[in-house]
């Protein structure tokens, strides 16, 4: 292993006494991100004002912010822009497909996606008229599921329920040679396990920044368009910032070269520079010792629990191959026992309707904080601490 994990650690803020296992929902501050933001703020937006655009550079950041997130999903140089959130990214992915397949009619997705992903398919098929259709099976029914009529598989490769892990090789391989275009959503994935988009084929992935890879709540979405598709794929919201010269003001549209057509409106200065902080980070890090050290800490975390723990369900697979970054249990209380942990510093977050679900990210958690983490599970569970009107009551966020 290369990666030195506990020097990565060193560079997060991470609150006394806190174990946080839900880098896989909203990652932690890099601390170098605030001088970072501040930076930016003062020397770039305060002293340059307009002409930061040219002379910081603002105007190329999705761009190359999107190539330091291509090492991280096996995605070629070039063909990875920054911009918008995840939804609006799974839009624009859908949007395109379905236009480059037009005799096709049928999204495929799952009943394990994320909803905003099966909400935006739902929006689109209603602009685009009765002949279009979202199909939702079963997330094992899935390759059997892709037939000829379908135009575009949209499936999240990590289930942010259960961890469970699709195999984007074979999907990908299924739905090309039955004529449909795959779409990947990386929420789960990006900065969570090894991706290799060109590898596996895939046509167009999107995911988001905020979890696994800490840009900080709002940070910006990504979108990959393959590079055999990069001159065919036709915006749906063909935006000024994707016109091939959004300066030339010309009163219709002509898509700028390859994925940066993708980018809509005026990019998050502010968050990409966050963002940046962050990918320092992550250039030390190789994906293989990632994967390595995640396992191991899922693997710990499951068995701990599992033998401290009877009336918790693993929800997760045990298979490595199926698996993700996060662990989760069932409970019919589970909200109850995820404030009993968040009341004793163990940080996770609760899925309707009965998942407690923990990320695992070995870039700041390490051996020690799982044994610390289980062992509060553990007594939370066996003297049931969670049993309490207060734990009771639900947030607005879960
Ligand atoms: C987190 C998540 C989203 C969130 O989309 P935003 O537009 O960034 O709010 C979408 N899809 C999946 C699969 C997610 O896990």
């Amino acid at each position: 292993m290369t990666t030195d994990f506990a020097a990565t650690k060193r560079l997060f803020h991470l609150p006394e006494g806190m174990i946080y296992l839900d880098g896989n929902s909203l990652g932690p501050l890099p601390k170098s991100a605030a001088a970072r933001v501040a930076k930016t703020v003062t020397a770039e937006w305060g002293d340059m004002l307009i002409t930061g655009w040219n002379k910081a550079g603002w105007m190329d950041m999705p761009m190359r912010v999107g190539d330091r997130i291509a090492r991280l999903i096996g995605a070629e140089a070039g063909h990875v822009v920054m911009g918008d959130t995840l939804s609006i990214k799974v839009y624009q992915a859908l949007a395109s497909a379905l236009e480059m397949n037009p005799t096709r009619r049928v999204i495929l997705s799952d009943t394990g996606n994320f909803p905003s992903d099966l909400y935006m398919a739902e929006g689109l098929c209603r602009t685009l008229g009765p002949a279009y259709t979202l199909k939702t099976v079963a997330p094992e029914d899935v390759w059997d599921q892709i037939d000829e009529t379908v135009a575009v598989t949209l499936i999240t490769e990590v289930d942010y329920r259960t961890g469970r892990k699709h195999d984007m090789k074979a999907i990908t391989a299924r739905a090309h040679e039955k004529g449909a275009l795959a779409i990947w959503d990386l929420a789960h994935s990006a900065g969570a396990l090894p991706v290799d988009l060109s590898g596996c084929n895939a046509d167009f992935a999107a995911g988001c920044t905020y979890k696994y890879l800490n840009s900080g709540p709002g940070g910006p979405a990504f979108i990959y368009v393959a590079p055999r598709h990069a001159e065919r794929a036709r915006p749906a919201l063909s935006g000024w910032q994707g016109h091939a010269a959004p300066f030339a003001f010309d009163l219709s549209y002509r898509p700028a070269t390859g994925a940066e057509r993708m980018r809509v409106g005026t990019p998050p200065i502010l968050q990409l520079a966050a963002l940046e902080a962050s990918l320092d980070i992550w250039d030390s890090v190789d994906m293989a010792d990632l994967r390595t050290a995640s396992l191991a800490l899922t693997d710990q975390f499951i068995a701990g629990i599992e033998a401290a723990c009877p009336t918790l369900h693993l929800a997760t697979p045990r298979d490595h191959g199926l698996r993700g970054s996060q662990v989760s249990f069932r409970h019919p209380e589970g909200y109850a026992i995820m404030q009993a942990m968040i009341a004793r510093g163990v940080i996770g977050d609760f899925r309707a309707p009965d998942i407690i679900r923990c990320g695992f990210t070995p870039l700041f958690i390490d051996e020690s904080d799982v044994a610390a983490a289980i062992a509060i599970i553990s007594d939370i569970m066996q003297n049931n601490l969670w049993d309490r009107p207060e734990y009771k009551t639900r947030a607005k966020v879960t």
